[in-house]
């Protein structure tokens, strides 16, 4: 049985000071739980702070994004060099909003994941369909080609190293969660995927997250099936509270043997 993994994207909130607090409540309140994998990604300009205070704790950092390249001409940039170098752990990548606002494509998506794991970074591969791909019923083909792209040239190893989060754009921030047979009937078909990409064995093993208004009251119902290995949180991870409440809901389901 795997740990459930809970990573908080924090997106563009909080200064450094507001984001060391979160995080001093956060390490507070996980710091007896052993039996979950807990993720916070600040903004970038928390990140050599956020570390700094989560340094041997059980919370590790992750970035947002980065960009593919080392280094170079890219004002504005972040490269995976300098987040690992801050202590980051994980890296975000292919978020929709990353998608939709920064037309980021597949293939830059797929540059990015190559780039993070030389850098022995974990990305947190993000896929998922629209509301209006989702209504012509064409949500499996669209998450297919996200995964075929976004993971394209990666070996077994590879694999190994990276997170997937299935993330359905209409429920991010909308309060609209998947229901949990509509996140089932997804991670799912993401492991059907994996399996006949990589074997069995190696599928078994790679963390499907769910993202999209998990909250303190769903996490069970998702976390319980089978296919839901953790969940990718936003806006309900910018409270210490229904944060560590959601770590505590899928660490409880989890032990108490529910999968
Ligand atoms: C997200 O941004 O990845 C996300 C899932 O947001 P929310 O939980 O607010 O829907």
């Amino acid at each position: 049985m795997k740990k459930p993994l809970i990573a908080g994207n924090w997106k563009m909130f909080k200064t450094a000071d507001e984001a060391v607090s979160l995080a001093q409540g956060i390490k507070a309140g996980t710091y007896k739980n052993q039996d979950a994998l807990v993720v916070v990604c600040p903004p970038f300009t928390a990140l050599h702070a956020v570390c700094k205070v989560l340094q041997g704790s059980n919370v590790s950092v992750g970035a947002q994004n980065m960009h593919p390249e080392t280094e170079g001409a890219f004002t504005g940039e972040i490269s995976p060099a300098m987040i690992k170098d801050l202590g980051c752990r994980y890296v975000i990548l292919g978020h929709s909003e990353r998608r939709q606002f920064f037309h980021e494509s597949d293939t830059f998506v797929n540059e990015k994941v190559k780039t993070a794991l030389k850098y022995s970074l974990i990305p947190i591969v993000c896929v998922g369909e629209t509301l209006a791909q989702r209504e012509a019923q064409s949500h499996l083909t669209v998450v297919k080609n996200q995964f075929d792209v976004s993971l394209a040239d990666l070996g077994k190893e590879d694999i190994l190293k990276c997170v997937i989060a299935y993330e359905p754009v209409w429920a991010i921030g909308t309060g609209k969660t998947a229901t949990p047979e509509q996140a089932e009937q997804m991670h799912a078909y993401i492991r059907r995927l994996l399996t006949e990409k990589f074997g069995a064995e190696v599928s078994a093993k790679i963390y499907i997250l769910y993202g999209g208004s998990v909250k303190p009251d769903n996490i069970a119902i998702l976390i319980e099936k089978p296919n839901v290995d953790g969940a990718l949180v936003g806006g309900a991870s910018l409270k210490t509270e229904s944060f560590c409440a959601i770590v505590d809901g899928a660490t409880e389901k989890c032990s108490a043997g529910a999968k």
